[in-house]
């Protein structure tokens, strides 16, 4: 009999949380799943609609809106919380309200006596997860950004529709920023265990052609998307709910979430998303992968770019 219950606290109920939150209940992922947010009575209505489907669910949740006191014994808090830019207002701006906006999330989470894991989804979600790590002060291992996860899987889809395969086949990740500067490390990309640059084979330009614009693709994606419907949240719901699983099901899952880099490589000092191991601990490691010098050149801008968009926020 399972004693310890799996407990899940969200920060930030609106789209993106709510689709996690849905995606968490349909997937029986936790026991216990709390919904904070600054307006309390969106909370509440969340939480009282995701109750009303309980009677349909796979297992049985217990799922409330709470307070900031009920991290205490959750195993993660993710954060889901943002602010949208106003007119005018410039990037940085607007990052350093999120940081403000964070320091009134972080500093009651860690109050409380929360000694989990740290899960962010906000953009721009390496500086923020960054963020989240100085106002924690928690070991970087057990704070985790959901970084290119959702990026890799958009790959996988692409590349599993260009190759006729499924995407479960496909080992191929998104690394660097969640953002403009991320890249694949095509050298690092398999169908099964075969090179996928060596399936291009004959068809060589025209592949590598195709290869590029499924690159492009899912590096606008999301902006796409936002032209279409104004925000993207299924599918960031569904990337947090993988993370999720492979923590409180210690899993030792690679995926590739936003990690402190500590030498990995030749980066320090930075939030970026890259193959990583994912088990009950948070970041067990960050996968060594044999980068080409190009790609390592790729991941070296990436980081740069995040690092001076940090130094601007303190
Ligand atoms: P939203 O506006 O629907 O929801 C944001 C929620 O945060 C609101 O309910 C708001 O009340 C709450 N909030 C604001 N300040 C708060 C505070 N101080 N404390 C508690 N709650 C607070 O936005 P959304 O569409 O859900 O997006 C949320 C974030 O997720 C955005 O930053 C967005 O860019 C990001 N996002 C990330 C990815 C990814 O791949 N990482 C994908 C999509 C969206």
């Amino acid at each position: 009999m399972r004693v310890d219950k799996r407990k899940v606290v969200i920060v930030g109920t609106g789209m993106v949380g709510m689709s996690y939150a849905y995606s968490l209940l349909n997937q029986s992922v936790c026991d216990e799943l709390v919904l904070i947010d600054v307006n309390k009575t969106r909370a509440i209505g969340e939480a009282m609609d995701l109750n009303h489907g309980l009677a349909f669910a796979n297992a049985s949740m217990t799922i409330y809106a709470g307070e900031y006191s009920d991290c205490a014994d959750a195993d993660i808090v993710v954060i889901c919380a943002g602010v949208a830019q106003k007119p005018g207002e410039t990037r940085l701006d607007l990052l350093k309200r999120n940081a403000q906006v964070f320091r009134s999330i972080i500093d009651p989470v860690t109050s409380s006596g929360f000694n989990g894991i740290f899960l962010v989804a906000t953009n721009p979600v390496d500086i923020m997860t960054r963020i989240t790590c100085v106002l924690s002060g928690f070991n970087p291992r057990r704070v985790l950004g959901s970084g290119t996860a959702l990026d890799t899987a958009r790959l996988r889809y692409l590349l599993g529709e260009y190759l006729k395969v499924d995407p479960r086949n496909v080992h191929a990740y998104v690394m660097g920023e969640h953002g403009d500067s991320e890249f694949v490390p095509w050298s690092q990309a398999l169908l099964a265990t075969k090179p996928i640059l060596e399936l291009c084979g004959e068809n060589d330009a025209v592949c590598r052609e195709r290869l590029d614009q499924i690159e492009e693709e899912v590096r606008t994606a999301a902006y796409k998307i936002i032209e279409a419907k104004n925000a993207t949240y299924y599918g960031i719901g569904m990337a947090l709910t993988r993370i999720t699983k492979a923590i409180l099901g210690d899993e030792h899952s690679v995926l590739t979430v936003s990690a402190m880099m500590r030498g990995d490589f030749g980066q320090r000092d930075v939030f970026v998303g890259a193959p990583c191991i994912i088990n009950q601990n948070g970041i067990q490691k960050v996968l060594p992968l044999s980068l080409t010098d190009g790609e390592m050149e790729k991941m070296s801008k990436s980081c740069d770019t995040l690092r001076e968009s940090f130094e601007g926020i303190f």
